[in-house]
């Protein structure tokens, strides 16, 4: 069981991915509502694993992620894609994202795809 940050700057994909993780065993230690806010809160809270929406304001994802990458080479972080974002999905597997998990959520594929990265 791990301690998640969620950062999505949709109020609903936070809740609805905070309840698949909740249930499943892990604890939200914080949500961030946008890249910048996200890279901040990954700095102070320190989690051990980041689930990070690509398209957000002030900061995207994929520069949310290059932060966190250079502040922590071993951070763990898994891109949440929407449908037609291919050239992101290949830019984050470039600034090291861990994995990729898709909108609309899949219960089993989120668990899934944590529990891979998580003992990777
Ligand atoms: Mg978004």
């Amino acid at each position: 069981m791990a301690n998640v940050l969620i950062v999505d700057d949709s109020r609903t994909s936070r809740r609805i991915l905070r309840e698949i993780l909740e249930e499943a065993g892990h604890t939200i230690v914080g949500e961030g509502t946008d890249g910048e806010d996200g890279y901040i809160k990954y700095k102070g809270l320190k989690p051990e694993l980041v689930t990070m929406d690509i398209t957000m304001p002030k900061l995207d994802g994929i520069e949310a992620l290059q932060l966190i990458k250079k502040a922590n080479p071993d951070a763990k972080v898994i891109m949440i894609t929407a449908a037609g974002q291919k050239e992101k999905m290949i830019q984050a597997i470039r600034y090291g994202a861990a994995e990729f998990i898709s909108k609309p959520y899949e219960n089993e594929e989120v668990m899934q795809i944590i529990d891979k990265v998580l003992h990777m």
